[in-house]
Parts: C-alpha cells; sequence; structure tokens
C-alpha cells in the first residue's frame, strides 16, 4: 500500500513553520507498512490544493492532508476536496451538537463561521478528535486532518486503525535498521558494504550527519531477518567505525560500561565549554557515575586546576596532545576526558587550523589522546568533538579488561 502526503499551510512554505506533521504521520504509516510515494507542501490556496489532490489520487489509492480544516478564511482544505470530488458540503446534527458543547465548556461563543469545523463533504467518515474542536474525515481515498500538531497524533493512529482494518489485506510494518557509523568516507563505505545488498527487497541509504553517516536500511518486517544478516556482515567488514545503532545515543553506552565497570567520571572541557558535561548529564542516572566537569578555558586555569606544565602548553601550545594528556592526568577519576581545539572561526594558524582538535581519554592507568580535523562552523566543531570524545572513550572502555 502506498499514499501521497500533502501539507497544507502557507506558513509551511515561507520558512513560518516547520513540517513535523509529516514526520509523524511517516513513523506512523511506516509502523503499517504503508509506504509513502510523495510528499506535496501547498499554500493556502484553494486552486493549488485541489491541484495537489489531483496529482495525488492520479499516483496513489491514498491520500492524506494536513493543515486547512479550521474555521478562518485560509481554511480551505475541506472545501478543495468537496470540490475535487464534486460532493456537497454537509453538517451532521450530532457533531453539530457535539461542538457546541465543546464550545459551552470552554465558554468560548460559538460563531457562525464555526460551523465550518463540522462540515465535511457528504459521506465522509469522520475521526473524533479528543483534543480540540473539529473533527478528522475520510473520504473516498482521501483523509484530511488538522494542522494542529496535538490534534493530529490523537487522530492519525485512529485513522490508520480504520483504514488498515478496511482497506489493508494484511499488514507488514515498515522495518528500518539504521547503523551509525564515523570515521570512514562515505564513497569507501559504499565499496566495502554495498556488496551486502543483493537482496531485492532491501533499500539502503546514506544520511550524512555532523557526527557521521546513518546507514539506513529499510524493508518489511517480513524481511528483518534478512537485514540482520547483513547488519552482521557490516560489522564484520566495518565494526571498528560503528558508534551506535538506532535512536541509541553514545553517552548511553558510554554509561552503561561505566556502571558494568562501577569507573568514575570527570571531564575537563576548553573548546567544548560545557557541552561535553552537558552532553553527559543528558543521561538520566549518570550522577552516581559523573564526578565533575571542569571549564578549563585558559591556560592558568589547566594549569591552576589540572596542574598542567607550563612548560608543556609552552613547548607545544594548549592545542596539542601533550596538553590533552596532560589534561586528563589532573583529574582524579578512574576515568576522564579532555579536549582541547580551534574552534574557530578566528584563531587558526598554518600550522594548527581551524577544526583542529585534540581529545584525551584516560581510562585507569591508561592514556591516549585523538587528533581530529574538523570542518564546519563554531558551533559544529564543538559538536563533533563532544560526540567523538564520546566515541574514543567509549572504545577504550570496551577494550579495559
Ligand atoms: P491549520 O489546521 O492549517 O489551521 O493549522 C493550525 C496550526 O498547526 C498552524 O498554525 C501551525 O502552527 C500548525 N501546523 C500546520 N501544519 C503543520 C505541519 N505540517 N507541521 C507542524 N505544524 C503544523
Ligand atoms: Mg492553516
Amino acid at each position: 500500500m502506498r499514499c501521497t502526503l500533502i501539507m497544507v499551510g502557507t506558513e509551511l512554505l515561507n520558512g513560518a513553520t516547520l513540517d513535523t506533521n509529516s514526520i509523524f504521520m511517516a513513523n506512523e504509516l511506516n509502523k503499517v507498512g504503508i509506504k509513502i510515494d510523495f510528499k506535496l507542501t501547498v499554500g493556502d490556496s484553494l486552486e493549488k490544493i485541489i491541484q495537489a489532490i489531483n496529482f495525488g489520487k492520479e499516483k496513489n489509492n491514498l491520500v492524506i492532508l494536513s493543515g486547512g480544516l479550521g474555521s478562518t478564511d485560509d481554511d480551505l482544505t475541506k472545501e478543495a476536496i468537496s470540490k475535487f470530488l464534486n460532493k456537497k458540503m454537509i453538517v451532521e446534527e450530532k457533531e453539530l451538537i457535539e461542538i457546541r458543547e465543546k464550545f459551552k465548556k470552554l465558554n468560548i461563543e460559538f460563531l457562525k463561521k464555526n460551523y465550518k469545523e463540522v462540515e465535511k463533504p457528504e459521506g465522509a467518515i469522520s475521526i473524533t478528535n479528543d483534543v480540540g474542536m473539529a473533527p478528522a474525515f475520510f473520504i473516498d481515498g482521501i483523509a484530511a486532518f488538522p494542522g494542529v500538531p496535538k490534534e493530529l497524533y490523537n487522530m492519525f493512529p485512529k485513522f490508520l486503525k480504520y483504514y488498515t482494518d478496511n482497506y489493508c489485506e494484511n499488514i507488514d510494518p515498515i522495518y528500518i535498521k539504521d547503523i551509525v557509523v564515523s570515521g570512514i568516507p562515505e564513497s569507501i563505505l559504499e565499496e566495502k558494504i554495498k556488496e551486502f545488498f543483493i537482496e531485492p527487497n532491501i533499500e539502503y541509504e546514506f544520511l550524512v550527519k555532523d557526527y557521521g553517516i546513518i546507514v539506513r536500511m529499510q524493508t518489511l518486517e517480513s524481511f528483518k531477518n534478512t537485514v540482520e544478516k547483513i547488519k552482521e556482515k557490516i560489522y564484520n567488514s566495518i565494526g571498528k567505525y560503528i558508534i551506535t545503532e538506532d535512536e541509541e545515543k553514545i553517552e548511553e553506552k558510554v554509561f552503561e560500561l561505566l556502571k558494568d565497570k562501577n569507573y568514575d567520571l570527570s571531564v575537563a572541557e576548553s573548546c567544548t565549554g560545557g557541552m561535553l558535561a552537558s552532553t553527559i548529564v543528558g543521561v538520566s542516572g549518570i550522577s552516581e557515575f559523573f564526578i565533575e566537569g571542569l571549564v578549563t578555558y585558559s591556560n592558568e586555569s589547566k594549569i591552576n586546576r589540572l596542574n598542567v606544565d607550563k612548560n608543556i602548553i609552552k613547548r607545544y601550545g594548549a592545542v596539542s596532545k601533550e596538553v590533552a594528556e596532560a589534561m586528563v592526568c589532573g583529574l582524579e577519576t578512574k576515568v576522564a576526558v579532555s579536549t582541547t581545539g580551534v574552534a574557530g572561526p578566528n584563531g587558526g594558524t598554518i600550522e594548527k587550523p581551524v577544526g583542529l582538535v585534540y581529545v584525551g581519554v584516560k581510562v585507569r592507568d591508561k592514556i591516549k589522546s585523538f587528533k581530529f580535523n574538523f570542518t564546519g562552523d563554531r558551533e559544529r566543531i564543538r559538536r563533533k568533538t563532544v560526540l567523538h570524545s564520546l566515541f574514543e572513550l567509549y572504545k577504550m572502555l570496551e577494550e579495559d579488561e
């Protein structure tokens, strides 16, 4: 089963509102195995909405709209659907009573134009709105929902239940497996793993992110085992570049290992300025293991708080392997991480360009440093430093016996 989504609202086109509704719908549709072929966004124009419905209905049996169901003049979705289907608009007495009750309960005057909220093309089935005013409806393969996210979240699952019960033979949910890799260029990654994808039923794509690349494999639930086998092959081939899977966060994986080993952790940050500590603190339960985070931004702070030898700074510079290692030595916990780098946009030199970052990691008596040449603006360089320092920490914790 396949569908077209139509997002209605001028605010979605002019940049005032980010379309999050289609992301929600995509996730819900995945669960029941309905694929999206097209996603269109149109402004609040009757003509454009009708054009979009025309396009969608030409391509797919199911067309789902969001937005433009309210009572104001720019809400035109219902009119567009009734024009497209050549059906007149009606109001069901029962629904009129219900909406009047809702207004009464909220002490809002029911105006003439509020009738519009319960109007629908003749023959449409309503989907009850437990959290707002206007119900959603479904008619002839066209479903329409309000744009207000919380109302959509309430009604969309109910609609999908109705639709799959009545129009889908057997449900085969879409299965997605994400593997997050880092430190390997996209082209080499592809060379290494494309041979594993010979099955026509498994699609794969690379999603390039700040912190690495997501290898996304998509299939139907019934082919899940095949994906698992491919995953194993990927692990065997490029396992050392794999950071996490699916939604799992690297800081959560670090937390699990700290817990297993009962190690305490502290961090000393220069270029990340607290971002690393903040990321670590985002993990619930970390307070048992995370002792402190120091922002040792200046040379004096590195010398005074971490006992970094000032001669080391003089000789190698604050952004150096030696200083990164000296910083973790200045922390008393079993496990420690340090960051020092040139986040830019100023301050880079030929020898030490913007994006040069050193990370120090200590796990018991083992101390290592890692050099990175990140690209991007100040924010991205700092974010990448946080993720990669956690990744290196994770690997060292894993190696620790
Ligand atoms: P509407 O049903 O068109 O009156 O939309 C009501 C409100 O819902 C808009 O003002 C937006 O704030 C929000 N909204 C509409 N469409 C979307 C969308 N695709 N994603 C997220 N929010 C939306
Ligand atoms: Mg609107």
